[in-house]
């Protein structure tokens, strides 16, 4: 009998997650990977590394480093899945056909450029997704003596701390009245502040960018919705994320925002699973189907639909935002489940030390841990992740989570 035939399109965290996961449990599994990126898979978080030099791009590359040793998987770079056509089980790329038993989209997404600055695209304006982009980016930085930010997202707020870094001017343009309110409300983001403000990074926020000023296609200034006028040579859009499903189209696979998967990663369609930043999943607190972009549910996920398409049904346990690992002007935090708390019914308890803070979040009947921030000290975070994810009675360990001396033993009682 032929070998099942393993088509993943995208080589990033969700498709090299899975790919390794096949091959890990099956290793002479026959396993392509799609790329339509020039370069090998590597890791996405570390790019701005790249633009301050600290890191080369053989320093960021997936393949042979950490988990993913398998130096044998197929990725074909620069091979742009165009088609999939669902009854034959073939995907069109380049021209040429590859038929698939079990496929896997792990498309992941694209830069979110607001309808406002559409049409405005031109030399020295970047939304930072791909390595091209900081090599680009690289290339204008010499001349480069102010960057405008739009957003005060977490790619954009890396971004912006590595061109300071670097001698750069950076102004961060925050529609919002606070920056990183998506990920907590502004009393948990004091320490935060205060490192983005030592930086130099200035900050306007409750401002809109409505255009891009141009001279011979060359990004000159921005223009805010106030009528002010920033100059600068660089333009970095940062104003969330985009899932590549267009190739889909006619496909007949389900699409609602993004991939449309069950939680054991499959689509509407037999032998067709979706992962990482394509994917629609769903938050285990709330119920709600979420689109996650990030690395580590990307990861997750892409293990899963690596399990179940080699017959291990696997569920996916949902996804309700975590960012290890993430640091801001050198400061580590995780910010996770519910922590918007101003107008809702919770038990809330915050310890503020000098250099760290604490935010946890328990269910008002205060039985369920449901979120939590760590800022500084982002020990135990797994722990904690675990017991929301659980759902479970945490009565007996509350005061041990409440006073952050929780461990293993204790939740495995
Ligand atoms: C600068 C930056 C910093 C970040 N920092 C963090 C962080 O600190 N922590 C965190 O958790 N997350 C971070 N993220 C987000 C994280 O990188 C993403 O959530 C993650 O990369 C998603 O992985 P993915 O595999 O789903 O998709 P992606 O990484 O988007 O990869 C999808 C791949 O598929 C390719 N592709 C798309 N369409 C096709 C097609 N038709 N044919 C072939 N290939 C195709 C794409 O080009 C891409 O290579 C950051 C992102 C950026 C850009």
């Amino acid at each position: 009998m032929q070998n099942t035939r393993y088509l993943i399109i995208g080589g990033s965290a969700a498709g090299i997650a899975c790919a390794q996961t096949i091959k890990d449990n099956i290793p002479k599994a026959d396993v392509t990977i799609l790329s339509d990126e020039p370069d090998k898979p590597y890791f996405r978080p570390l790019i701005p590394y790249i633009l301050t030099g600290k890191k080369t791009v053989s320093d960021i590359s997936m393949l042979g480093s950490g988990p993913y040793t398998h130096r044998d998987l197929k990725v074909l770079t620069g091979c742009m899945a165009s088609k999939v056509d669902t009854v034959n089980k073939i995907v069109f790329a380049n021209t040429q056909e590859y038929p698939y038993d079990k496929l896997l989209i792990a498309s992941g997404s694209r830069a979110n450029i607001p309808k406002e600055l559409e049409g405005q695209l031109c030399k020295g304006v970047f939304a930072l997704r791909k390595l091209n982009d900081a090599r680009e980016m690289i290339e204008i930085l010499p001349s480069t003596k102010h960057v405008v930010m739009l957003g005060g997202g977490l790619v954009n707020l890396k971004t912006a701390f590595a061109l300071v870094e670097i001698g750069i001017k950076v102004t961060l343009v925050v529609q919002s009245l606070e920056i990183l309110s998506q990920i907590m409300e502004p009393q948990d983001a004091y320490l935060l502040k205060d490192a983005i403000v030592k930086s130099g990074i200035n900050i306007i926020t409750g401002k809109k960018a409505v255009g891009v000023i141009k001279k011979n296609n060359s990004a000159l200034a921005v223009a805010l919705d106030d009528q002010q006028e920033i100059p600068c040579e660089i333009v970095c859009i940062g104003k969330g994320v985009k899932p590549n499903v267009e190739f889909l189209d006619g496909s007949g696979i389900k699409v609602d925002g993004g991939v449309v998967v069950d939680r054991f990663t499959a689509c509407n369609i037999p032998d067709i699973y979706s992962a990482g930043d394509v994917a629609v999943t769903y938050n285990p607190i709330t119920g709600q189907k979420v689109l996650t972009g990030l690395w580590t549910n990307a990861v997750e996920m892409g293990k899963c639909a690596g399990l179940n398409m080699i017959g291990c049904p696997t569920a996916y346990a949902g996804t309700f935002g975590v960012m290890n690992a993430t640091q801001i002007g050198g400061i580590p935090f995780v910010s996770m489940g519910t922590v918007h708390t101003k107008d809702g019914d919770f038990e809330v308890y915050t310890h503020k030390g000098r250099d760290s803070y604490r935010k946890v979040v328990f269910s008002k009947d205060g039985t369920r841990l449901i979120g939590i921030i760590l800022i500084s000290d982002i020990s135990k975070a797994g722990i904690y992740r675990y017991l929301i994810r659980e759902g479970r009675d945490i009565t007996s360990i509350k005061d041990l989570i409440i006073n952050h001396k929780i461990n293993y033993a204790s939740v495995m009682k």
